[in-house]
This record gives C-alpha cells, sequence and structure tokens, in this order.
C-alpha cells in the first residue's frame, strides 16, 4: 500500500512519526505554523534554528505558540525532543481607552468592574433570557448579558471574528466559559481561574529545535508542494513536476484546500474561515509593559484584538544580553481579517507602523529594534448555523481515500497538543 501524509506541521510529524510513512512537505524546514525563527536588530534575514550569534530575537511564524493542553504522556514524548518549561497563564482584558486591565476571564473578575457596572453585569449572568440562540453574537449576549456584552464580548468579537460573529453558529463555548459560582465568586472579590489555557508548556530552546529533533525521526520529504490530487486515478501532483501513486492519504492541510486540490466539492456551501496578519516585534520595553503573557483588547485603534507578550513567557525569546536585565521586551499582535482580504504591501507597512504607535502609547514598548509580518490565510475556522458542509467534505474525500486531519484538516478549534494527539491517533490507524 502506498500510504503518504502531507504537511509536517505539528500533525503531519506526529502522523509521519506514527505510520513511518513519508510526509510531504512545501516548506524546507518542519513545524508549520508553529515553527520559530530569530531575526537580528537591523537585518532582513530569518534564521529557522538560530543565527551564528545569540544577539537575534526569537519568533514564532504564526504568533506566540505556547502549548497548552498537554497530559502527561504526550509531556514525556515531547521531553525526549527538548526540555519542557511550565507556566501559569497570566492574561487580562485591556480597555485600552481608560488604560485599565481587568484580568481573563473577565466574568470571573466582575470586582475590577465599578460596583454600580458590576452589579448590573452579575444579575444579567445570573437571570439569563431562556431562547434558542442560533449565533455566536446572541449567544455571547444570552450568557453574559447586554452589559458586559457590550462592554467586552461584543467589540472584542467584531475584531476576532473580522465581522462574523453576527453570522456564526455558537462556537467557542470552552473559550468563554460561563460558570455562574465562578462568577458569582469573582463578584465578590473571590476569582476563580478558568478556560483552555490555564496552564501552558514552552520548549526551553524553543520549538523549532523540537520540531527538528522529531522530524528528525520522520521521513519529511521537504520542497514537496503538492498541486493536485486526481482522486479517480489516486495520483499526487508535485509542483516540481513528478508525480506518486496513492492507496491512501492524511492530509493536515485546510480542508477547503484539500478539496480545491482533489476538485472535489460537497453541495452545501462552505463554511467561512478568517485569515491574521501576524506582527512580531521586539525593541526596549515601555514603562507600563504588562507582565502578562496575552492582552485581549475590545477598543484599540489599529483593529488588533490580541496582544501576545513572548518574553514575559521566557527570557530566551530575547537576545542574549538583553535576559537578565530585562531592558527589551517581544510581542505578536493578532489582527484578523474576513478570508481572502489580504492587505498588500504597503497597507501592512502602514498598519504595522499604526499598531507599533499604539503599543508605544500604550507604555507597552519604547520603540521597535525588530519587526516581521506574517500572513496566515486559514487562521480560524468557524461554522454557519445549520452548516453540513464541513461532514459532507469529509465523507467526500474518505471516499477517495483521503482522511483530512487536523486543526485544519478537520475545520475544528485545536491547539499543538491536541493537534499531536489527532496526528498520532491518525498515524497509527494508517500503518
Ligand atoms: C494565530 C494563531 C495562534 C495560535 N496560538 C496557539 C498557541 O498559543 N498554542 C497552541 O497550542 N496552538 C496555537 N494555535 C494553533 C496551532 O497553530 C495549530 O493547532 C497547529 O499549528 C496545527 O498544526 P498543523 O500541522 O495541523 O497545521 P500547520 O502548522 O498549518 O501545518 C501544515 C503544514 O502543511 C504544509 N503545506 C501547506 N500547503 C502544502 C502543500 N500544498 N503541499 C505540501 N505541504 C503543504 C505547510 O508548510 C505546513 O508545514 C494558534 C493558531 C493560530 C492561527
Amino acid at each position: 500500500m502506498r500510504k503518504f501524509v502531507v504537511g509536517a506541521g505539528a500533525t503531519g510529524l506526529a502522523a509521519g512519526f506514527a505510520c513511518g510513512c513519508p510526509v510531504f512537505e512545501s516548506d524546507t524546514v518542519p513545524g508549520g505554523m508553529s515553527r520559530s525563527y530569530l531575526l537580528k536588530p537591523g537585518k532582513q534575514r530569518r534564521w529557522d534554528l538560530g543565527p551564528p550569534d545569540p544577539s537575534g530575537y526569537r519568533f514564532d511564524h504564526g504568533g506566540g505558540h505556547w502549548i497548552f493542553g498537554l497530559d502527561a504522556p504526550l509531556k514525556e514524548c515531547l521531553s525526549h525532543h527538548g526540555e519542557l518549561d511550565a507556566y501559569q497563564r497570566i492574561s487580562s482584558v485591556f480597555f485600552s481607552h481608560r488604560g485599565t486591565f481587568v484580568p481573563f476571564p473577565i466574568q470571573n473578575h466582575l470586582h475590577c468592574l465599578e460596583p454600580a457596572v458590576a452589579r448590573q453585569c452579575l444579575e444579567e449572568i445570573l437571570h439569563p433570557p431562556q431562547r434558542e440562540c442560533s449565533t455566536q453574537a446572541e449567544w455571547l449576549e444570552a450568557n453574559f448579558g447586554p452589559t458586559l456584552n457590550a462592554l467586552f464580548f461584543a467589540p472584542f468579537h467584531e475584531r476576532y471574528t473580522a465581522g462574523l460573529w453576527t453570522r456564526l453558529a455558537p462556537q467557542d463555548a470552552y473559550k468563554s466559559p460561563i460558570d455562574r459560582a465562578a462568577v458569582i465568586a469573582g463578584a465578590a472579590g473571590n476569582p476563580r481561574t478558568a478556560g483552555y489555557n490555564t496552564v501552558f508548556h514552552y520548549p526551553r530552546n524553543g520549538l523549532s529545535r523540537m520540531w527538528a529533533d522529531l522530524a528528525r525521526r520522520v521521513d519529511v520529504r521537504y520542497d514537496h508542494r503538492l498541486v493536485r490530487i486526481d482522486p479517480v486515478d489516486k495520483v499526487l501532483h508535485f509542483a516540481d513536476g513528478t508525480v506518486d501513486p496513492f492507496d491512501r492519504l492524511l492530509s493536515t492541510l485546510p480542508l477547503d484546500q484539500t478539496l480545491t486540490l482533489a476538485s472535489l466539492q460537497p453541495g452545501s456551501a462552505p463554511d467561512p474561515y478568517t485569515s491574521v496578519l501576524v506582527l512580531n516585534v521586539g525593541g526596549p520595553k515601555g514603562r507600563s509593559c504588562p507582565p502578562d503573557h496575552w492582552v485581549y483588547v475590545p477598543d484599540s485603534r489599529c483593529g488588533l484584538h490580541r496582544v501576545g507578550i513572548y518574553s514575559n513567557v521566557n527570557r530566551s525569546y530575547l537576545p542574549q544580553a538583553d535576559r537578565d536585565s530585562g531592558r527589551t521586551a517581544s510581542f505578536y499582535v493578532e489582527r484578523a481579517f474576513p478570508a481572502g482580504k489580504r492587505l498588500d504591501d504597503a497597507a501592512t507597512s502602514q498598519y504595522a507602523t499604526e499598531a507599533i504607535r499604539e503599543l508605544q502609547d500604550w507604555g507597552f514598548l519604547q520603540e521597535s529594534e525588530v519587526q516581521d509580518c506574517h500572513w496566515v490565510e486559514v487562521a480560524y475556522t468557524w461554522t454557519w448555523p445549520n452548516s453540513t458542509w464541513k461532514q459532507e467534505a469529509l465523507a467526500l474525500l474518505e471516499r477517495h481515500d483521503i482522511q483530512a486531519i487536523g486543526r485544519y484538516g478537520r475545520w475544528h478549534f485545536q491547539g499543538i497538543a491536541d493537534s499531536l494527539r489527532e496526528g498520532i491517533l491518525w498515524g497509527t490507524a494508517l500503518r
């Protein structure tokens, strides 16, 4: 049987490791969106595994990728590929117009709001309307009430979903957990932490070193960009003109892309996705840089919705000379766009200038000494109300012996740990 995996990100590496089959990867390095790289002040070049001297900033391509949801067996597996450090999440909602921070999740910290507002939020959360919710917007308002919704959830989701939230099916309940006992405790000043990423891990030497070590045990065929799948004659066509017949295929590419490569389309209209422009930036730290790992911003001027602070997770993200002094800090800034609405180079550079100015105005950053933008085409995958597109698409591919797997293949939210578990599962099944 000729069995292959496509894509050497977290999912494909785990699948290739478990099945021993070749993994075709379009890039020259493993790790996909979660690979890291180094950038030195004053230099354009990106080093995948590290520059010749330790003066660079380390960033992750798709913004800070910190591994949440790691269980003991997976942690044991990964520790063979690099030493892992564990972290307790520090995260806030930042109201930039007022310059105030409320710990995340905001619904469990109502005591941080003005007393009258907190009382109103609590009253609304404890007495939700009894109604069916068919959209994400309705679900958020029904669960968090009009006051907290107007304060945070509505403006944040407008940015985070690039305006889609009023039309999407309710989803992301685990990202915005609602536990009424925790809300009451938080209103009384006894907050409880909650959410999917309260504890996370990061490899001490960066993700790329971990992926490179794992990839040494996997048969990765780099520089192999799949450009067409013939689902009838069962042939893979690559950009360099080579072909490979297959019997079974695991594809970690986004579901819509695998369908297009195979010229297969289900009857239903496709579910939507949003793209993210990631701005990585490092430089002398501002006077009011918070201690957080993630900051959620509902009211930025430039449209960003989340800032991650690499250097608050691990000093190894900084140039070696700055690791003890704390002189510098490094950030990633996320802004979402509707699918296909990619900014051109001039608009990207204009946006980067505005976002950096905003970080400076907030006192997070004094000045930028390195900056770099990455476009993540399929970043967040969503579902229309009552859509059956995903199920139809997966079934259609399966009928042609193509299994779409991973966060983008199966069109569902998950982090690196779940992607690795899914890869191991499907790779084992392919053996
Ligand atoms: C903005 C953002 C922030 C995130 N933050 C976190 C976080 O903090 N923690 C966390 O755990 N998870 C995070 N995630 C999720 C995480 O990125 C995914 O769960 C994980 O990277 C999925 O890995 P994958 O292998 O499925 O996909 P990818 O990493 O996208 O890998 C796909 C691979 O396929 C290759 N490829 C693409 N096209 C072709 C082709 N035609 N032929 C051959 N190869 C091809 C690509 O080069 C790539 O290597 C985040 C995601 C986003 C979008």
